[in-house]
C-alpha cells in the first residue's frame, strides 16, 4: 500500500488527484483478495460506505487493513495493563496518517476534515473503541492552531516530527474549576523581562497521553481575567516541549479508556520560550477554536464508530445464540432494537458527513 503522503488530493471536495485514490484501492483488494482475506476484521467496510466519495473509501480501506493488525485481543491486553499503543501510533505514522489533514510540505496529506473524520471512525469501529482514537487523536487535528497561526520557523520546528511520529503531543486546556467554561481559565503565563521567556503557574486536569507525550499544546491566561475587557482576550496559546522536571504529573485512574492515561498537571516556574508562544499574545482563545471546532467532527466520528462496532457484535450474537433451539435473532423482540440502533446511528453517521463536508 502506497502511504499517504503521495496522494496529491487537496481536499473531499477537490476532484483531481495526481495519483487516483481508486486506483490504490483496487491494488489494494486485487493484492490481498476481498472477504476470504479480510474476512470478520473488516466486514463493517461494506455496511455503511455507500456514500463515500473516493478519497473517503481509500482513506476507510487503508486505515480498516492496518486495523487488522489490531484485534480484540490486542485492545483486551492493553486495556487490562493499563498500556498506551505505541504500536498503532507507529503503524500510522509508518504510512503518514498523522498527517492526514496537514500540509504536504511538512510531510502531510492535505487531505480534509472529511476525511479525518471517517479515519478516526474506521480506527474506532475496528474495535479498537476509543483507546485506539485516543491514542492518536490529538495528532489529527490538534495542531491546527500551529498550522494556521505559527510562524514558518515553528512550523518547520513542529509539524514534521508530529507527522513522523517521532513527538506526541497532548492537548492542556481544562483545568479543576474550568472545563466548558474555557474563558476562566486561571492558569497564568508571566512574560520574565530579563529574558525571553514565560513562566507558567498553575493546574490542568484530564490532560490526556501526558505520561508519554513530549509535547503539550497549552492555553493559558497572560492577562488575569479581572484586568480584560472582553474575557475572550488575555488567552494565549503554547506549544512547548512538557519539561518533566517543571510539571508534576499525577494520573487519575478512572473507569474505561484506561490504555488512554488521563492526568492532573501542576506548575510553578515553568519556563517557557518565548519562542513557543503561537501567534499574537492575548489571541489563544480565537486560535484554539480553530482545532475544537474541527475535534467535534472527529469525536463524532470515534462515538459513531464505536456505536457500529457495538451494534456488529450484537448481531453477530443474535445469529450464533441458540435458546429454545433457534438463533435468539430470529426473534422480532431482538431485531426491533438492532434495527432501531441501525437506523438511528445511520442518521447520526449522515448528519455528521455533512458537518464534515460544510
Ligand atoms: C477521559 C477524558 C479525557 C479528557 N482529555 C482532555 C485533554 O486531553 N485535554 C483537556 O484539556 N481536557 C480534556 N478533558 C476534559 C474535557 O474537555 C472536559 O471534561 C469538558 O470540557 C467538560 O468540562 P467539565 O467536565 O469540567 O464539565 P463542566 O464544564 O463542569 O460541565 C458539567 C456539566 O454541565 C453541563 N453544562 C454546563 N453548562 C451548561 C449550560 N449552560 N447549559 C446546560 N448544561 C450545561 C455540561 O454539559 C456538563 O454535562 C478530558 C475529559 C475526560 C473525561
Amino acid at each position: 500500500m502506497a502511504s499517504l503522503p503521495r496522494l496529491t488530493i487537496r481536499s473531499s471536495l477537490a476532484a483531481t488527484a495526481s495519483v487516483r485514490p481508486s486506483t490504490l484501492r483496487l491494488q489494494n483488494f486485487a493484492k490481498f483478495g476481498t472477504r476470504s482475506v479480510y474476512g470478520q476484521a473488516t466486514e463493517y467496510l461494506q455496511m455503511n460506505d455507500l456514500d463515500l466519495t473516493e478519497s473517503q473509501r481509500t482513506v476507510r480501506e487503508a486505515i480498516a487493513k492496518i486495523c487488522q493488525k489490531f484485534p480484540d485481543e490486542y485492545w483486551k491486553k492493553l486495556d487490562d495493563n493499563g498500556t498506551f499503543s505505541l504500536d498503532l501510533h507507529s503503524a500510522l505514522a509508518k504510512d503518514g496518517w498523522l498527517g492526514i489533514c496537514m500540509p504536504a510540505q511538512y510531510g502531510g496529506a492535505e487531505l480534509g476534515i472529511s476525511e479525518a473524520t471517517i479515519m478516526m471512525q474506521t480506527l474506532s469501529e475496528s474495535g479498537g473503541g476509543l483507546t485506539a482514537a485516543s491514542s492518536v487523536h490529538m495528532n489529527i487535528f490538534g495542531l491546527e492552531p500551529v498550522v494556521k497561526f505559527g510562524t514558518q520557523e515553528q512550523k518547520d520546528r513542529w509539524l514534521p516530527p508530529l507527522i513522523a511520529g517521532k513527538e506526541r503531543a497532548c492537548f492542556g486546556v481544562t483545568e479543576p474549576d474550568t472545563g466548558l467554561d474555557t474563558l476562566k481559565l486561571k492558569s497564568l503565563a508571566t512574560k520574565d523581562p530579563r529574558s525571553d521567556s514565560y513562566t507558567l503557574r498553575g493546574s490542568k486536569i484530564w490532560t490526556s497521553t501526558a505520561q508519554t507525550a513530549e509535547k503539550i499544546l497549552i492555553l493559558v491566561r497572560t492577562t488575569p481575567l479581572e484586568e480584560v475587557k472582553k474575557s475572550t482576550e488575555g488567552l494565549s496559546l503554547f506549544y512547548t516541549d512538557l519539561d518533566r522536571s517543571a510539571v508534576e504529573i499525577t494520573e487519575i485512574k478512572k473507569l474505561g479508556r484506561a490504555a488512554v492515561d488521563s492526568n492532573m498537571l501542576m506548575f510553578d516556574g515553568w519556563k517557557v520560550p518565548k519562542a513557543d508562544l503561537i501567534g499574537e499574545e492575548g489571541n489563544g482563545f480565537k486560535m484554539i477554536m480553530q482545532g475544537m471546532n474541527a475535534e467535534r467532527l472527529l469525536l463524532g466520528g470515534e462515538a459513531i464508530g464505536l456505536g457500529f462496532a457495538g451494534l456488529r457484535r450484537a448481531a453477530n450474537y443474535a445469529s450464533e445464540r441458540q435458546v429454545f433451539g433457534r438463533p435468539i435473532g430470529k426473534n422480532q423482540g431482538i431485531q426491533h432494537p438492532l434495527a432501531e440502533s441501525w437506523m438511528k446511528l445511520e442518521s447520526a453517521r449522515l448528519l455528521l458527513y455533512q458537518g464534515a463536508k460544510l
